[in-house]
């Protein structure tokens, strides 16, 4: 049987997805986009999201706004900036996505570079509680608005040797459940979506194929990597107004990854650090 998602439902609504320009980002963006809302991304890399607004604008037949901001989800003053530019469409915000993230760290915690540690827990955590921070009072003035974070696989199942990786996605998890027990009393629903692997640049290395990505498909009752389209269509539902007494929750978009264990990456990590950084001994 084909099955068709029907198209509509989010029309006059305004959505920011930051990391928007690529990935998971890019495909709720274009989702949204789809659906008939006014969507704005964000990222830190012009061209890479002047591509993407044509992408969108190609993949849709929206009279909606589709537009860019410049933006570093690290930099306060440059969340505020796009946050103001995703709500002068419409005067409010009616749902967000904080899906900027990723990971500078692939190796034993006895050989943690402090930097890269640093900068990925900022990049996740910070990033997502700055976009919580700058949009949820837009939507709390409006009495209603739904914010998604995007954690990972990671943060429910821990992953050897992934660094600061885990750490950080559960630091979002719990940023995104702080923030819907304060604002629940507004309106504002705020919940984190934990995707298994999900074909994109970010994981390359491991879609590529080769041992790891047989671990991973082991360890997936269902049995494919994920794509952004699996992702978007939570996201989606997330936003929008079939969720409206869901909050709080983080929700894993994974073939099921999470019941079984975190993946195996030995074979990546061995060759480089040797076996026995694996277990400490540096
Ligand atoms: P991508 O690398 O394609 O997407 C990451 C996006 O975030 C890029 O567009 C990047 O653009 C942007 N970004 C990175 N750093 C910043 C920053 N400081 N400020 C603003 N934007 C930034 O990878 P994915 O689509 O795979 O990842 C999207 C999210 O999904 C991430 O949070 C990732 O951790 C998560 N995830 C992915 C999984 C997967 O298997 N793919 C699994 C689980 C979670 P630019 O560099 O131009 O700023």
């Amino acid at each position: 049987m084909t099955m068709t998602t029907p198209t509509g439902g989010l029309e006059g609504a305004a959505m920011l997805v930051t990391g928007g320009g690529s990935g998971i980002g890019l495909g709720c963006a274009t989702r949204f986009a789809r659906d008939g809302a006014h969507v704005t991304i964000c990222g830190r890399t012009e061209d890479r999201l002047v591509a993407a607004v044509e992408q969108i604008r190609a993949a849709t037949s929206t009279d909606a706004t589709i537009q860019y901001a410049v933006a570093d989800v690290t930099e306060e003053d440059s969340v505020v900036a796009a946050v103001a530019a995703a709500a002068s469409i419409t005067g409010t915000l009616d749902g967000v996505v904080a899906c900027a993230g990723g990971s500078e760290t692939l190796g034993p915690i006895t050989t943690m570079e402090v930097g890269a540690w640093r900068r990925t827990i900022d990049l996740n955590i910070t990033g997502t509680m700055l976009t919580i921070k700058h949009a949820a009072p837009i939507m709390a003035k409006a009495g209603s608005g739904s914010i998604v974070g995007i954690s990972s696989i990671a943060s429910s199942n821990v992953h050897p040797w992934f660094g600061a990786y885990g750490p950080g996605k559960a630091g979002i998890d719990h940023v995104c459940q702080l923030a819907a027990i304060e604002l629940g009393a507004s309106g504002v629903r705020v919940n984190a979506i934990r995707p298994g692997l999900v074909d994109t640049e970010l994981v390359g290395f491991v879609t590529a194929g080769g041992e790891v990505l047989d671990d991973y498909l082991a360890c997936m009752p269902l049995g494919r990597v994920g794509a952004v389209e699996d992702i978007a269509a939570l996201a989606r539902f997330l936003v929008g107004p079939d969720s409206t007494w869901i909050t709080g929750q983080l929700i894993n978009a994974d073939g099921g990854h999470q019941l079984s264990r975190g993946p195996d990456y030995r074979s990546i990590v061995e060759p480089i650090y040797g076996a026995d950084a694996l277990r400490g001994l540096t």
